[in-house]
This record gives structure tokens, C-alpha cells and sequence, in this order.
């Protein structure tokens, strides 16, 4: 019997709270789903009642899009195990596992594939969208990596997708999001990683950064696979340098090459093992704020892109993250993630605790990511937030939207997935 947690229950509070709280929603019921029966009579539960349904995994959906008021909240956290086999260099994730758990599960064998860079986001919703992390420059993003899904329909049936099963289902679960099914399993490809980390971060006076940022620019274009490079701006410091995993003597000499950029206010250069590396940026307090972003795409990083993006409102963190490599070598039609042409990936996050702020947090954001718009290519399924469809027409070419809505008509007829960056099934 799935364990169903109502508003009186012990635990409900706990398990309705999501990344962002400015979401606070109240779900008629929590389904705490312990595997694919639990899932399906959770399905059908909500469905003989004509109820929302949401689909928890890490819960980091800016919008808190697991959490449907009044609806069915499928919650995946109890599904969050890992296998490994290290001989064949596969791991079958559950389908609420976090990061964290997969790198706990692979590491121990010196392996590792493309997961995102804190680790507890799920692996379900950062999966489904695409997946970027500090291998994906090497290996493809995580969505790259997947052998096989294993889903659960809108009306209840288990199917497997990939290659050789389901295979257009496959390519929509590559970056189309949660709109098809309940994915309770990902089996993944490893790969050969080893255990250690670089994080190199150099720290710059506002004043410097449009110089050094143009010279950091140049220097990326030059960067092999295991380097990725990354830089922020926020309250008036810009830092800036580049995540190495692989061999860490050729991580060391690589950073001589960012003497170019001129002497930093303070220097972090960071051996480290992969799995800290992967714990890098998560926060202890990271649940307790308010939050709203918005993201883009770039092509190149021009000194219009460089002066913009300097020129952040100072209370909203910004941020970009070096594409390329392994991400670039798969066909843009091979996937429904469509955006390998990317250079650099931008996000501008706020996050506050007054409620009686959100409206100039917002909208400091929003201006922020407006002076970018300009010179963007696309955006991350991921890290849209509150766009609709003009969102997705950013995330997705017009031949990529037209072949994800026929699989969300064959998949999901009645749109029961609907609490997602959704993809409206043709009119029946
Ligand atoms: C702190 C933070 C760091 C991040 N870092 C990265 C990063 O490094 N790389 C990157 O690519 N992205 C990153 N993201 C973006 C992240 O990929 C998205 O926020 C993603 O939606 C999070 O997935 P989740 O499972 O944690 O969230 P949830 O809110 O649990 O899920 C989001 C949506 O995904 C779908 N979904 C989730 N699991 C399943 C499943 N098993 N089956 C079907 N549908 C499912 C549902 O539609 C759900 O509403 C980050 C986000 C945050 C908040």
C-alpha cells in the first residue's frame, strides 16, 4: 500500500517544502512512492479523482513545480537508491535519487558520469531537462548518458525507452522534461573519472572585471575537455576561473595560463576529491530563501554580452558556465535538449527572505537578465521559471517543439503531466 501523507499527518510540512520557499502549496494528498506499484496506484488514485499531479524528485524546480495545490503529490524521494556494476560501468538510478547518491554510489570505483554541480538536486528533473555538470565537456550532459529509461505512463503501463526500445520516447526524455511519464528508473554509462578535482577561483575588484572577464574569454576558447570554465559576479566581486576533473598535475599547469589575467584579490586554487567537488556549491541554508531566476544562452561571450553581464544589478548573483566539447559533438536533432551550439550558459539568481520584497527581487532579476536578452541564442529548460510557452520557444526549435508535442500526444493525451515547462498535447 503507498503511504499517503493528508494535511493533519505527521511529516506532511516537511515533505510539501521545495527548494524555493516562496512555494507553499498544499496537496490534497503526498504520495510517498517506495517503487513503480507505489507510483502507479498513486496515478491512478489521482486520476479516479480527477486531482493535479506533481512529480517530486530533488524538489529544485525554481517554480516548485512538484507541489500541485490541492492535487496529488507524487513524491519519489523514498526511490532514491543506487546499483552500480563496475564492470560493466553502469549504474540504475531510481527515479528520486539526488546527485549526491549517485556520485556516493559510482565513486568508490573511480567512476563517475555527468551530474550537476550540488548535490542535492535531483537527479529526475536535472536528468529529464538535460543535465550540465562538470563532466558534460567530456562525457555529454547527463541526459547523453543515459542507456535506458523506465516509465511509468499517464495510464499506468511500465515501458522501457531507448535505442532499441521506445526510441522516439527516448529522444523526447532527452531534454523534453517531465511531460511524458514518471521515470522511476535511469540506468546510466559510467566513466572512468578517477577520484580527484581542480576548483581554481580568482577573486577581482568590480572595477577589473570587464578586462579580465574579455581575457578569461579568450583563454576558454582554448580550454581542453576537463577543464570547464566558470565565472560569477555578485555584491561587487567578480570570481573567476575554471573546475578541472581529471588529471590534477595538468589542472596545476593549466592554471599558469590564467597569469594573463592579472594579479586577483585573493586566489583559491583547490585540489580536492571529485565528491567534494561535487558538494562545492551546496548550501547549508540553501532551503530557507525566497528565490527567482532567469537563464541564457550564448553563442560567444562578445564585450556586449561581457558589459552586460558586469553591469548585474548587485543584489542578483550571476553566473556562467562554459559549454563545448562532448555537449557539441551530438547532433542537434539527436536529442530534444537542442542547444549544443551554446558557448556559455548564463543564470541570474536572486533570493531574499522578506515576503514583502518579492516584487523588486523579481524584478531586479528580470531587468538584469533583459539588458543580456539581446545577444542570447536560447535558454535551459532548467532554468526557466515562470516564461510559459514564449519559454519554451527558447528552449527548443520549432522541429524539436513540433516532435515532443506528437510524443505528448501519443504518451499523455489528457495532459495529466502538465505541472512541468509544458508541452500542450494536440487539441483531441
Ligand atoms: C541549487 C541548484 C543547483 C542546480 N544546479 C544545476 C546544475 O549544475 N546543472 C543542471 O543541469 N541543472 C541545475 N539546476 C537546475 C535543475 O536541473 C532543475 O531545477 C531541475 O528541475 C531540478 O530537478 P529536481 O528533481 O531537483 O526537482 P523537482 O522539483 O523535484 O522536479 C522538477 C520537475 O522535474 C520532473 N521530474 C523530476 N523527477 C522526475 C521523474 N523521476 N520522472 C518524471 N518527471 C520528473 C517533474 O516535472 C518535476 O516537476 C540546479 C538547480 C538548483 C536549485
Amino acid at each position: 500500500m503507498v503511504d499517503l501523507l493528508q494535511p493533519d499527518d505527521a511529516g506532511y510540512d516537511d515533505a510539501r517544502q521545495v527548494w524555493n520557499t516562496m512555494v507553499d502549496r498544499r496537496p490534497a494528498v503526498i504520495a510517498r512512492c517506495g517503487g513503480v506499484d507505489d507510483v502507479r496506484a498513486a496515478l491512478a488514485y489521482a486520476r479516479e479523482r480527477g486531482l493535479e499531479v506533481g512529480v517530486r524528485c530533488g524538489g529544485h524546480s525554481i517554480v516548485g513545480h512538484a507541489v500541485p495545490d490541492g492535487g496529488v503529490m507524487l513524491d519519489l524521494t523514498p526511490m532514491g537508491s543506487v546499483r552500480v556494476d563496475p564492470e560493466r560501468r553502469r549504474a540504475w538510478v531510481q527515479g528520486g535519487a539526488l546527485l549526491g547518491a549517485l556520485d556516493a554510489a559510482t565513486q568508490p570505483h573511480g567512476l563517475a558520469t555527468t551530474a550537476g554541480n550540488v548535490s542535492h538536486t535531483g537527479v529526475g528533473g536535472l536528468t529529464l531537462g538535460g543535465g550540465m555538470g562538470w563532466l558534460a565537456r567530456r562525457f555529454g550532459l547527463s541526459c547523453d548518458n543515459v542507456v535506458a529509461f523506465e516509465m511509468v505512463t499517464a495510464s499506468g503501463e511500465v515501458v522501457r525507452a531507448s535505442t532499441d526500445d521506445n526510441a522516439e520516447l527516448a529522444w523526447g526524455l532527452r531534454g523534453g522534461g517531465g511531460n511524458f511519464g514518471v521515470v522511476t528508473e535511469f540506468e546510466f554509462a559510467l566513466h572512468d573519472t578517477g577520484t580527484q578535482a581542480l576548483s581554481v577561483e580568482l577573486d577581482f575588484a568590480a572595477e577589473a572585471a570587464t578586462g579580465v572577464l574579455r581575457t578569461w574569454r579568450d583563454l576558454s576558447a582554448e580550454a581542453p575537455r576537463e577543464a570547464t570554465y566558470a565565472a560569477t559576479v555578485a555584491g561587487g566581486v567578480a570570481t573567476l576561473g575554471f573546475v578541472w576533473v581529471g588529471d590534477v598535475d595538468a589542472g596545476q599547469a593549466h592554471v599558469e595560463r590564467l597569469r594573463a589575467l592579472g594579479t586577483p584579490t585573493a586566489r583559491r586554487v583547490v585540489p580536492q576529491s571529485y565528491v567534494d567537488l561535487q558538494r562545492r556549491d551546496d548550501m547549508t541554508r540553501g532551503h530557507t530563501f525566497r528565490r527567482y531566476w532567469k537563464g541564457h544562452y550564448f553563442r560567444e561571450l562578445s564585450d556586449g554580452v561581457i558589459d552586460a553581464f558586469v553591469a548585474h544589478h548587485p543584489e542578483v548573483g550571476a553566473s556562467l558556465q562554459q559549454y563545448g566539447g562532448a555537449i557539441a559533438d551530438v547532433a542537434d536533432d539527436a536529442t530534444a535538449f537542442s542547444q549544443r551550439d551554446a558557448a556559455f550558459e548564463y543564470v541570474g539568481a536572486a533570493r531574499w527572505t522578506d515576503p514583502a520584497e518579492d516584487e523588486q527581487r523579481i524584478a531586479d532579476a528580470r531587468e538584469s537578465a533583459a539588458r543580456l536578452s539581446p545577444y542570447a541564442s536560447g535558454v535551459y529548460v532548467n532554468a526557466l521559471a515562470d516564461e510559459g510557452a514564449a519559454g519554451l520557444t527558447r528552449a527548443y526549435p520549432p522541429a524539436n517543439l513540433d516532435r515532443l508535442r506528437a510524443l505528448k500526444t501519443q504518451w499523455d493525451p489528457d495532459n495529466v503531466f502538465h505541472l512541468n515547462q509544458n508541452i500542450p498535447p494536440a487539441a483531441g
